[in-house]
Parts: C-alpha cells; sequence; structure tokens
C-alpha cells in the first residue's frame, strides 16, 4: 500500500535488518528493539492489524506463528521462551499500520507489560 512503512520494507525500497524470507512472510529485527532479541514478522500483503483478520486468513497467520517460530530457533530463544505481540489500534499501542507479530526474548519478560 502506498506510503505504508513496512510495505516499503517488502518492496524493498526501505533497507530493514531481514532474518528471514517467506512466500507469504518476511521478519526483520526491530530498529528499536526492547529486548535483546526482538524481531517483527509481517505479511507481504498489507492488513493494517490483527482486526482485519478473518477465517480465509487462517494460512497466512499460521505461516507467521510458523515464521516466529523459526525466528525464536534461529536466534537461540526457543528453549529458554519469548513472547508475541500484536497491538491493535492508539490504545494497543499499534504505531505502524501493517500487521506485524513482535517476537520478543533473550530476557525473562515481565507482566502485564509496560
Ligand atoms: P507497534 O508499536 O506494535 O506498531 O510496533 C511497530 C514497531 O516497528 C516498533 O517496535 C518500531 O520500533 C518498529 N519500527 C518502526 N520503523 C521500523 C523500521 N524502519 N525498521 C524496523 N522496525 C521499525
Amino acid at each position: 500500500m502506498a506510503g505504508c512503512l513496512f510495505c516499503q520494507i517488502v518492496s524493498g525500497d526501505i533497507d530493514a535488518a531481514v532474518v528471514h524470507q517467506g512466500e507469504s512472510t518476511l521478519a526483520f529485527r526491530d530498529i528499536n528493539p526492547q529486548a535483546p532479541v526482538h524481531v517483527l514478522v509481517i505479511p507481504r500483503e498489507h492488513l493494517t492489524n490483527a482486526a482485519d483478520l478473518t477465517h480465509d486468513h487462517a494460512a497466512l497467520l499460521a505461516e507467521m506463528v510458523a515464521t516466529a517460530q523459526w525466528v525464536a530457533t534461529s536466534e537461540g530463544v526457543a528453549e529458554s521462551g519469548y513472547r508475541l505481540v500484536m497491538n491493535v489500534g492508539a490504545d494497543g499501542g499499534q504505531t505502524v499500520g501493517h500487521l506485524h507479530l513482535h517476537v520478543l526474548g533473550g530476557r525473562t519478560m515481565t507482566w502485564p507489560p509496560g
């Protein structure tokens, strides 16, 4: 989608530290990491957030989680554990309007998050 930051990362117009390229997903390091491991998994297709997901996206959502699992293994946090987060909308803390799954690990997560 024109003007969407993460669509521009998908197209290669904006650089990112890509760690995994899938057919329907892309994973890259968060530019402002909140944990030693902080990777974003996004769909290549533009969806604004989890509120856009329907049953038609079941395969895409499964692929996003599978990508997150691959990232966790690749980053060495699969055994120690990690957190998966999707922020939805303003009160959810969403700042980029393209669906993304945060993969956070490498430290003990607190609850509730700040
Ligand atoms: P959220 O607040 O859930 O919308 O998360 C958006 C995330 O995107 C934040 O953690 C930002 O640090 C991250 N971010 C913003 N711009 C970039 C970028 N150009 N490359 C990588 N991560 C980014």
